[in-house]
């Protein structure tokens, strides 16, 4: 199964057996981020918080 990452547009394969997939499944319309979006984002996220 492929799907698309909501924040970069690029299409990624999903394996079956992974837990990503089974996640994927479970909603109709999966908001899928890709890993490294994901990086990207709990970096965002960390730079954001006060020092
Ligand atoms: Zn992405």
């Amino acid at each position: 199964m492929t799907v698309k990452c909501r924040v970069c547009g690029r299409t990624v394969e999903v394996a079956r057996w992974s837990k990503e997939y089974e996640r994927l499944k479970a909603t109709d319309h999966p908001a899928y981020v890709c890993d490294s979006c994901q990086q990207r984002i709990r970096t965002d996220a960390q730079n954001q918080q006060p020092h």
